[in-house]
């Protein structure tokens, strides 16, 4: 007897936004899904599994893989939110790994796919929507949940069949979402009568809500430009590294930007990130105060070269950019501006 495989892929925002918690969430609660799938006969029978991230480009990190040897990932991080590549990148996986019936053959279940993102998208994602519309709709199921309150809701209800919410990021709303996900894959993995093969739901816990367009913010408005990222080398040992800022929404110092974090990145970084999204501009004079750089811990970690790149330094003095590998002398000054991250 042949087996009909039901394909399920992950498709994972890795963006800066995420670093941090929800990056390290994600990952585990990756693995626990595969753990928990490993004890359900039904979903050792059938489910394929594949991981898809994406921040400003789109990546496989692993093609579609029987349970059995499916390995969870470690989740790289990118810069951006590039949705349309995203949706792009699936499409191409689908067409090339699902098996369609035929007269003689029994093809794979209809795939199931489960996007996770936690902001706007940085490209035009209006023609891989379009693209998946024609194509997918229909054929594959797929579950948008948004980490978080920042992503475009409106527009995943554009082509999701589902779109979730996730309104706690903590630890124990990710372990809600985490749970109905493995739920569903192995509600979906029981052998089907007449196989008309229709997503089966799961009731959903207290972690994950429904979006309702009726309900939902109007168009256009967004709220993840509350956060504000810099990316920087260390000038001691060249690793990239990431400062996140967040917003004040209230008080005396409101709409200027307080440190929420600095982490250190590997290079892969740069893989994941489209260096020709655009950029807004903050000036330091916006931030109230700046963490230490992640990987020395020296204090200046807001150093800008005249390439334009940011990077640590032990204050007024003579460096080697690691970007640019240009020397210079460098001042402090008290209005400089910098790219900020989109994220
Ligand atoms: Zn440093
Ligand atoms: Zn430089």
């Amino acid at each position: 007897m042949v087996i009909r495989r039901l394909p399920i892929f992950f498709v994972l925002d890795v963006s800066e936004s995420m670093v941090g918690d929800s990056h390290a969430r994600l990952e585990e609660g990756l693995g626990r899904v595969v753990m928990h799938l490993r004890t359900d006969p039904y979903a050792l029978e059938t489910a394929f599994l594949s991981v898809i991230v994406f921040a400003g480009k789109a990546k496989t990190l692993q093609p579609l893989t029987e349970l059995v040897d499916f390995n969870a990932p470690a989740l790289p991080v990118g810069g951006g939110t590039a949705l349309g590549a995203a949706l792009d990148h699936l499409m191409n996986e689908l067409d090339a790994s699902v098996v369609r019936s035929s007269a003689d053959r029994k093809g794979d279940w209809r795939p199931i796919v489960f996007l996770m993102t936690d902001g706007h998208p940085t490209d035009d994602a209006a023609p891989a929507i379009r693209r998946w519309q024609e194509r997918w709709r229909g054929r594959a199921h797929l579950v948008a949940i948004s980490v978080g309150d920042a992503a475009d809701a409106r527009l995943l209800a554009g082509f999701a069949d589902d779109v979730l919410i996730l309104e706690d990021v903590g630890e124990a709303g990710f372990a809600g979402c985490i749970k109905w996900i493995t739920q569903s894959i192995s509600a979906n993995s029981r052998p089907m009568e007449g196989g008309s093969g229709e997503f089966r739901p799961t009731e959903l816990g207290a972690a994950l809500t429904k979006f309702d367009v009726g309900k939902g913010p109007p168009p256009g408005s967004r709220i993840d430009d509350r956060f504000a990222v810099f990316t920087g080398r260390c000038q001691r040992s060249r690793a990239p590294y990431l400062l996140k800022f967040e917003q004040i929404a209230s008080g005396p110092t409101a709409g200027r930007f307080e440190p929420a974090g600095g982490y250190t990145l590997a290079e892969s970084f740069f893989e994941l990130s489209d260096a020709s999204a655009p950029a807004a501009t903050l000036s330091d004079r916006d931030l109230t105060d700046y963490p230490p750089c992640p990987n020395c811990g020296s204090l200046y970690s807001l150093s800008k070269c005249s390439c334009g790149q940011v990077h640590c330094t032990d204050g007024p003095g003579v460096y080697t950019c690691p970007w640019c590998a240009v020397t210079s002398t460098y001042e402090t000054t008290e209005s400089l501006s910098f790219d900020r991250g989109r994220g």
